[in-house]
This record gives C-alpha cells, sequence and structure tokens, in this order.
C-alpha cells in the first residue's frame, strides 16, 4: 500500500466530511461513495486521514466506526479526548466541545478515550 496522494478520490472523501459538520459511520461513507471507488479505496483513505489529524473515529452505540472532522488538530495533537452524542431517534452523531479529564491511573498510561453519550438531539426532544 502506498502512500495515498491527494487524489480524486481523496477530495472527494473529504468533501463529505468538508459539506457537513457531522459525523459519519463508515458504512454510511462507503455508501456515499460506492460508485466511484471500492471499500477498499475508502477505507484506506479513512485511515490516512486519520493519521493526518483530518479526521478522528469512534465507535457508535451499534459498533460502527464513526467518523468526524477534527477541528484544527494536528496528528500530534489528541484530538479524540472529547465525548460524542448519538441520537437514538435520527442517528446523528455530533462531537461535543467539552474535553474529558482523564483520571491518572497509577502504573496505566491512557492513549484514548472513547465515551459515547446517548439520547435525543435538539431536533428530536422537543
Ligand atoms: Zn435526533
Ligand atoms: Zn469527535
Amino acid at each position: 500500500m502506498g502512500i495515498i496522494r491527494k487524489t480524486k478520490a481523496v477530495a472527494t472523501v473529504l468533501q463529505i466530511f468538508e459539506e457537513k459538520n457531522e459525523a459519519k459511520s463508515v458504512v454510511h461513507l462507503i455508501e456515499l461513495v460506492k460508485d466511484k471507488m471500492n471499500k477498499t479505496t475508502v477505507y484506506r483513505i479513512l485511515d490516512r486521514l486519520e493519521q493526518d489529524g483530518t479526521i478522528h473515529s469512534f465507535n457508535g452505540k451499534d459498533g460502527l466506526k464513526w467518523y468526524a472532522k477534527s477541528e484544527g488538530c494536528s496528528a500530534s495533537y489528541h484530538s479524540d479526548m472529547h465525548p460524542h452524542f448519538q441520537c437514538t431517534t435520527c442517528d446523528k452523531v455530533e462531537c461535543l466541545p467539552f474535553e474529558i479529564k482523564i483520571p491518572s491511573i497509577k502504573n496505566h498510561k491512557v492513549d484514548s478515550t472513547d465515551i459515547l453519550l446517548i439520547g435525543q438531539c435538539e431536533v428530536c426532544c422537543v
């Protein structure tokens, strides 16, 4: 597997994240670009973009992998230390702009957190 340059495929995937500032499940992403590239390419691009710090991933309530754009983050800065919210009614997933304080655990090193809040979003709870 070579390094993915700013190819058309990369631009297509990036555009999905640029358009709407919403998280997308990997299944949904593959569905959106299925007539432009295959599954393997999508996975490879997502991996690459995640390493770049352009996007970040987390697990949704159904164990699906979700991706969202990282705002003003670089690969060296851990952008995934924030919780996510998933709406059980419309399935929308949002990044929540709160920093999670990780307690320090003796003799343990924490690299990442995966906090998912589940409920109804502002549209669905009215
Ligand atoms: Zn909702
Ligand atoms: Zn996020």
